[in-house]
């Protein structure tokens, strides 16, 4: 099989100065592409900042052959970080938004701080970013957008609502510019990585993290980037050298007459039965005409 090139491709990577961007930010280089190395350089958690980190990796592509310009801007100023894109390259192909960092606290505990730092890196972000870049795709007929989401995002985990809950925005986001992009050949998914970071490296056994090299990521982002690649409006759950796709399911439900709470009671076992005749809407029009035809055929049927 031939190898999936980027060549003169220009690719924003946010958060690439170190973890799993830096990793994008290479293989994106050594495939061709010229490579925009966006990072602020500061803490896991957030606080300061610093042009080293994206320097590092803008040097390490150079000294390799390929072409790299560094962002050292927050991602909230995401406008910034297209300029760079543009004055260096004088175009925008595709958008990595993968800059993150951790609040962790329980809810109990959590503070207005904890909440709008995680909501400004990773939600508003990722928006700024994206919207900078969008107009540009859309005019290009071409973009390939990866939004990166969490398992904390997609299940929950004690601790993380405010990540949870911007890992689960960033879902929301991409369905919407995946429909909106169609028409423009501007393709939009999800990942959901598992991967050895300073962002995991205090939470799992050094055994564990040795098989979670953050390049194997990379391959599938590649993938899901490349200009034959259709897909898009998806979930990928990534990690180890595992790539799943993952989806919503909607039970088959029961149709209450004159609905009640002591209805609902009663038809439990088939609201959540998952094994008769699930569906798995991929819109809101799906989802919305799904419920009608439901209770239209549970009312001819009652
Ligand atoms: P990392 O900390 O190694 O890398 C994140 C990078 O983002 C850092 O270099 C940091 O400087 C940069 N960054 C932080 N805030 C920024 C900002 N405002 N603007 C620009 N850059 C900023 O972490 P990682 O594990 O490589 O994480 C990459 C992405 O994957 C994150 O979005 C993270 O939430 C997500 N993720 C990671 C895992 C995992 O297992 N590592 C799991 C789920 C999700």
């Amino acid at each position: 099989m031939s190898e999936l090139s980027f060549k003169d491709k220009v690719v924003i990577v946010t958060g690439a100065g170190g973890g799993i961007g830096r990793e994008y930010a290479l293989a994106f280089a050594k495939r061709g592409a010229k490579v925009v190395v966006n990072d602020l350089g500061g803490s896991h958690t957030g606080e300061g900042k610093s042009s080293k980190a994206a320097d590092k990796v803008v040097d390490e592509i150079k000294a390799a052959g390929g072409i790299a310009a560094a962002n050292y801007d927050s991602v909230e100023f995401g406008d910034k970080i297209v300029e760079t894109a543009l004055n260096n390259f004088g175009r925008i192909d595709i958008v990595i938004n993968n800059a993150g960092i951790l609040r962790d606290v329980s809810f109990a505990k959590m503070t207005d701080k904890d909440w709008d730092l995680v909501y400004t890196v990773h939600c508003k972000g990722a928006y700024k970013l994206t919207r900078a870049a969008w107009n540009h795709m859309r005019d290009n007929k071409f973009g390939r957008i990866i939004m990166t989401s969490s398992a904390a995002g997609l299940y929950g985990n004690f601790g993380q609502a405010n990540y949870g809950s911007m890992k689960m925005a960033l879902v929301g986001l991409s369905n919407t510019l995946a429909q909106e992009g169609k028409g423009r050949n501007i393709h939009c998914n999800t990942i959901s990585p598992i991967a050895a970071s300073r962002l995991t490296e205090s939470v799992m056994p050094p055994e564990i993290l040795d098989q979670l090299k953050p390049e194997y990521i990379v391959p599938l982002v590649l993938y899901l980037c490349h200009e034959d690649t259709t897909e898009t409006g998806s979930v990928f759950e990534v990690g180890a050298g595992w790539v799943s796709k993952v989806r919503l399911q909607r039970s088959a439900g029961a149709y209450m007459k004159d609905i009640t709470a002591e209805k609902v009671k009663e038809n439990w076992p088939t609201i959540e039965n998952f094994e008769v005749n699930p569906a798995y809407p991929t819109s809101a029009a799906d989802s919305v005409s799904g419920i009608i035809n439901a209770a239209n055929s549970g009312k001819s049927s009652g």
